[in-house]
């Protein structure tokens, strides 16, 4: 297989120690397979429901899929301000440049922290109403 973005030869590599991807050794990108960004995602951020729908804004790029070789087309991630690739004619999977791996579990994490305090707030309103309620019921 080669780079969707420079035709180098890929290497597979284990991502740290997690998972087997394919390596671009010259550009530094990564190739994914279609769960494979879920298994990266899930490193930080596993709550599948709560993460928001992955595909924004897609275009078509003229980098060809390194496994049948049709058009990649890149793709606004989950809103964030961050563009990957994918096959989007056979999903075998997704396009990131060198750093966009380690941008994908930034933006998890930020999304963890903000789930977390929705949770939270949704929690304290809930205990304030009981609290509410049970004065009033006292009357
Ligand atoms: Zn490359
Ligand atoms: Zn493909």
């Amino acid at each position: 297989m080669n780079c969707p973005k420079c035709d180098t030869d890929l290497v597979k590599k284990y991502y740290k120690g997690m998972f087997e991807i394919e390596s671009c050794p010259n550009c530094r990108g990564m190739w994914l397979d279609s769960t494979e960004l879920d298994k990266l995602e899930d490193m930080v951020f596993d709550n599948d429901e709560r993460k928001g729908s992955l595909v924004h804004f897609q275009s078509k790029t003229n980098c060809p899929c390194p496994h049948c070789g049709m058009d990649l087309h890149e793709f606004q991630y989950r809103l964030y301000d961050l563009k990957l690739d994918y096959c989007a004619e056979n999903a075998h999977g997704f396009w990131l440049d060198a750093g966009e791996d380690e941008r994908v579990m930034a933006f998890m994490n930020q999304r963890e922290g903000e789930i977390q305090r929705k949770v939270d707030a949704e929690s304290i309103w809930k205990l304030t109403l009981k609290e509410m309620h049970s004065f009033l019921r006292k009357k």
